[in-house]
């Protein structure tokens, strides 16, 4: 497998020509997506006994099939989310690959998760979280949104009186699909207060002071959104912080679009009290030039996160023994093995 072969370093010089023709290209063809009927005529029979081979995969990727994207990336394309990596970003993204790196583990990663850490370093200092704040990449803002739900949720389910109730969180019918989408998966109820605006700390407690008894004793979190991605607006943050605060409740930051947004100093304003959230959610393969995929999720209090998400399992046992120790981007949300995918993230 390691010894050199010919044909191999010819397929990577062709895949390097088209990654650099594709980076540097500053006219994309747009492409449009077809039938899928139509795709297998194309290509015909692709899986099979003795395989097609990669330079005979590659040429009809080049053919056929690169066509039938849209990119994120090109200039015309205003829809949805866009988003744009950087060369240095896909640069690393392709020595990412080529590195075979565990990321869930220090004592297999150290060198990914230690560049992964720096750029968080600088993700974590755009909050204004106060010190010993830190965070960790995850596939995107749905599993980050989901880390941090499941966080707050098995905090609040520490104290033995709530140990057997179904929670429930606030949030606004702004809220991001995946707000609603890993409620379920969490199995939280959910109450959405119908605003046209950004919700305010007023309306909150307005939603909290009309709750029943035991849906009071239920709420343990609310979600605002540091940018809708309907119309990018942004939750007042100060106001709901400060209800959060007085109502012992889980201050969640939605920012999986927004968040990019925190290094402009012509809308930081809009953000104030994001500093006093309990978790966040950034997105860098939105604002922050990462290719796919790439997402955040930031803790006040990694200790918590890490109560809640730690694996526990004999083969894992090792990784948490003395000569072992380093940060474990595993104990911090769901995932278990991970690329390390915080190498790509480049500062904008
Ligand atoms: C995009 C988005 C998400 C979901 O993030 P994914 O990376 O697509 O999983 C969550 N919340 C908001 C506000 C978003 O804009």
């Amino acid at each position: 497998m390691h010894k050199i072969d010919i044909e191999l370093i010819e397929m990577t010089l062709d895949v390097m020509k088209y990654v650099i023709g594709r980076v540097s290209a500053t006219e994309h063809p747009i492409g449009k997506p077809r039938k899928e009927e139509d795709l297998k005529l194309a290509v015909g029979e692709t899986v099979t006994p003795k395989g097609v081979g990669g330079e005979y995969a590659f040429n009809l990727w080049k053919e056929h099939l690169a066509s039938a994207n849209v990119p994120v990336d090109h200039p015309r394309n205003l829809a949805f989310v866009p988003a744009s990596p950087t060369r240095a970003a896909i640069m690393f993204d392709l020595i990412t690959s080529a590195s075979s790196i565990h990321g869930a583990y220090w004592m297999e990663g150290a060198g990914g998760i230690f560049c992964e850490n720096e750029a968080m370093r600088w993700i974590v200092s755009l909050t204004g979280l106060p010190e010993g704040a830190f965070g960790v990449f995850t596939s995107g803002g749905t599993s980050a949104n989901l880390s941090a739900i499941v966080t707050a949720r098995e905090h609040w389910r520490e104290n033995p009186i709530y140990k057997r109730e179904k929670g429930l969180i606030i949030t606004s019918i702004g809220a991001h699909s995946s707000i609603k989408a890993m409620a379920k998966v969490a199995d939280v109820d959910m109450i959405l207060v119908d605003t046209e605006e950004r919700l305010t700390g007023e309306e909150l407690q307005k939603t909290i002071d009309a709750l029943g008894e035991h849906e009071r004793k239920c709420l343990f979190a609310v979600v605002a959104t540091g940018g809708t991605t309907n119309a990018g607006i942004i939750d007042d943050l100060e106001s709901i912080a400060k209800v959060c605060e007085a109502e012992n409740l889980w201050f969640h930051v939605d920012a999986a679009y927004g968040g990019g947004a925190l290094v402009a100093d012509s809308v930081r304003h809009l953000f104030t009290g994001i500093e006093k959230a309990d978790s966040i959610t950034i997105d860098p393969h939105k604002w922050m030039f990462s290719p796919y995929d790439c997402g955040a999720v930031i803790y006040k209090n990694m200790e918590l996160a890490k109560n809640a998400h730690s694996q526990q399992g004999s083969y894992l046992e090792i990784f948490k023994d003395e000569g072992a120790h380093g940060f474990n981007p595993t104990d911090y949300q769901i995932q278990l093995t991970r690329r390390v995918r915080g190498l790509v993230h480049s500062r904008p």
